[in-house]
């Protein structure tokens, strides 16, 4: 049975249709879920018993439960269960400017990027639209609080899961949803090429991070297997493609991992890649994880300094919840081992 939470505004509005209903009872139900937090249909009160009896029939509104939760000042991690017993973990950071949460999209991930946690469990399933969303609706109900803005950064390769992403953003950026704006959702990818393309067409216009790690394919190979699927020529051509029908500006990631990409060849190699786009960079110190033969680069400042002397737009990402492994790429989404 498919969950109330998976539908948007619009596939609603087909469903009461289809059943001989107004479509206006698509906003009432969503005014219940996402605006009074009801999420049993038997109290949506304003809508008939005859028509809540057949939503029962067609919906569940079953939602994750937080297994285990983790603070560290300004940072919460939390592990959640899915109903089929699976884990996938989610992080809330405070900022002075609001809430953000870092969400997963898959169970597991396969790209297999060497220096990432998340990639050592196998990809096991995608996550339905509703178990993003709830992910947000839990955490706002544990903590009490109002969400502001979304990354989809935890685990998973969110291209990878392409439609049920696009259904969670269009259901959050609903005005009469959760009404997250484009503009504080950003969906953060290893470069599956095809999606950036289908990406770029979207009407809601999301930020785009690419995770790149390294200013060429020898050292994008060895460091991310999905180089050798798309490298990074084809990379930057979708994103081009993007610029120019978003004139949204792109984030590159690169995540400073010592000695390997952080020479001052790499910083010059990946400034004549990206001189003159409309991109910045990201460098993201490593967070140390199980894979130890990394670690994180001591080089970082004279790599920014080199950037920006090349007139590169550059910023070095603020670190949260290192403590309790909630950092970027330490995610695991397993129950404590020991
Ligand atoms: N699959 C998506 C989103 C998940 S990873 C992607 O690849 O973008 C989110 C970001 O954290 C990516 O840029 C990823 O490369 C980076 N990352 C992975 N492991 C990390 C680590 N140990 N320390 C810092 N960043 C890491």
């Amino acid at each position: 049975m498919n969950n109330l939470l998976n539908m948007t505004r619009e596939e609603l509005e087909d469903y009461f249709l289809k059943i001989g209903e107004k479509k206006y009872k698509a906003l009432q139900v969503y005014e219940w879920l996402y605006q009074k937090r009801e999420f049993n249909i038997a109290n949506f009160s304003n809508i008939k018993k005859e028509i809540r009896d057949k939503l029962e029939q067609d919906f569940t509104t079953d939602f994750i439960t937080i297994e285990k939760k983790e603070s560290e000042d300004l940072t919460k991690k939390y592990l959640f269960k899915l109903t089929d017993n699976n884990y996938i973990e989610a992080v809330l950071m405070h900022h002075d400017y609001g809430n953000s949460i870092c969400v997963s999209s898959e169970v597991g991930c396969n790209m297999a990027c060497k220096f990432c946690e998340s990639g050592r469990q196998k990809k096991v399933r995608n996550l339905e639209a509703y178990e993003i969303v709830e992910q947000i609706l839990m955490v706002e109900k544990d903590l009490n609080i109002r969400i502001s803005s979304v990354v989809i950064m935890g685990i998973g390769e969110p291209l990878d899961n392409y439609d049920n992403i696009i259904k969670f953003i269009k259901i959050i950026n609903d005005a009469k949803g959760i009404a997250i704006g484009a503009r504080h959702i950003t969906l953060s990818t290893c470069g599956l090429v095809p999606k950036i393309y289908e990406l770029a067409n979207l009407p809601i216009q999301i930020n785009l991070a690419i995770s790149l790690h390294a200013p060429n394919d020898k050292l994008r190979n060895e460091l991310m297997p999905v180089n050798k699927v798309y490298n990074i020529e084809q990379i930057m051509a979708a994103l081009d493609h993007y610029l120019q029908l978003t004139s949204r500006r792109v984030t590159i990631e690169y995540v400073m991992l010592n000695n390997v990409n952080d020479s001052k060849s790499c910083a010059l190699e990946l400034a004549k890649l990206i001189k003159g786009k409309n991109m910045y960079v990201n460098l993201i110190p490593y967070n140390e994880t199980n894979h130890l033969e990394f670690k994180r680069s001591t080089k970082i400042k004279a790599f920014y300094d080199t950037l920006k002397k090349e007139g590169i737009n550059c910023t070095i990402r603020r670190e949260f919840g290192q403590n309790i492994k909630a950092a970027c790429g330490q995610l695991r989404g397993t129950v404590n081992e020991k």
